[in-house]
């Protein structure tokens, strides 16, 4: 059978994992690999319910990159918009597995890190160093 980009209609999709069938309710405009997430994120075995805690602890460092540097941080606090990007790019590299850590010296003496502990918890970090010297 020929695949369909089809958008019509799927009111259940199957867990990625488990293969279980999931039904949800009135959102039938997913396409089939939003529809089979939706799914995964539903589902209660034992391999969902660590994709979906990996998925939040993502959505976290994320959030977190935004409240240190982004969008979320005091406006003196704040990085480029570049910086946040490879900070985010980090939270995503680090989440899928190819990456243990991240830093970055910034401009100003202020260090990024982003990595992941034995936990498997994403930190995100920002050091800030003021080295004051005087010279005679
Ligand atoms: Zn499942």
């Amino acid at each position: 059978m020929a695949k369909k980009e089809n958008k019509s209609m799927i009111p259940y999709a199957a867990c990625r994992f488990c293969g279980q069938m999931v039904q949800f309710g009135d959102d039938c405009e997913l396409t089939q690999p939003q529809a089979e997430e939706k799914a995964t994120m539903m589902c209660q075995c034992s391999e969902a319910v660590d994709y979906q805690k990996e998925k939040q602890r993502k959505e976290k460092a994320l959030k977190n990159v935004s409240a240190l540097f982004g969008g979320d941080a005091a406006p003196e606090k704040r990085a480029g918009e570049g910086i946040v990007n490879i900070l985010q790019a980090a939270v995503e590299e680090i989440y899928s597995g190819g990456l243990a850590k991240v830093t970055l010296n910034l401009r100003g003496g202020i260090k990024a890190a982003v990595s992941q502990n034995s936990k498997g918890e994403i930190n995100v970090e920002r050091t800030e160093t003021k080295k004051q010297k005087l010279t005679e």
